[in-house]
């Protein structure tokens, strides 16, 4: 039996308490389309097991989560037609995560569609990036 928590939404979804079009679905994992979707073919590929996000998920979980958004990003530029695709994980409120199930957004792109990148690139101060990078590393 997966891990689950009675309140979320996901875990409704992977037990068919909630309706949703599931598109791809393995041992580990299920994949469904999202209701409010970023393109055409916009789907959510989450782990059977909870957990709430990014830093606590299990890493096999994590691993299956990342082959299967492999294997439904090459399905959905087959079957639609896509000219591209985005993988996209939200890791907190401030990163724009709704749901506190731990889930990658595989979105199909279009040439012309209207995903735009969320920043405007544009070249940091060397010594600056080079500090935060320092940090990081000596964190790890
Ligand atoms: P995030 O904001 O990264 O946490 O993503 C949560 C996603 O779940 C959003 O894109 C929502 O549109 C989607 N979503 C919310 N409720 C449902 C639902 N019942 N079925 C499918 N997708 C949903
Ligand atoms: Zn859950």
């Amino acid at each position: 039996m997966p891990a689950t928590d009675p309140d979320c939404l996901f875990c409704k979804i992977i037990a068919g308490e909630i309706p949703s079009t599931i598109v791809d679905s393995d041992d580990r994992t299920l994949a469904f389309m999202d209701i409010n979707p970023a393109t055409r073919g916009h789907a959510l590929v989450v782990p059977r097991n909870h957990s709430a996000d990014l830093l606590s998920v299990d890493p096999e979980d994590l691993a299956a989560t990342a082959v299967a958004a492999q294997r439904l990003a090459g399905t959905a530029k087959e079957a639609l037609g896509a000219d591209g695709v985005n993988l996209l994980n939200c890791c907190g409120e401030v990163a724009w995560q709704t749901v506190f199930h731990f889930h990658m957004h595989v979105i199909p792109r279009y040439t012309d569609d209207a995903v735009r990148l969320p920043w405007i690139p544009a070249p940091g101060d060397t010594d600056e990036i080079s500090a935060a990078g320092q940090q990081i590393k000596e964190q790890s």
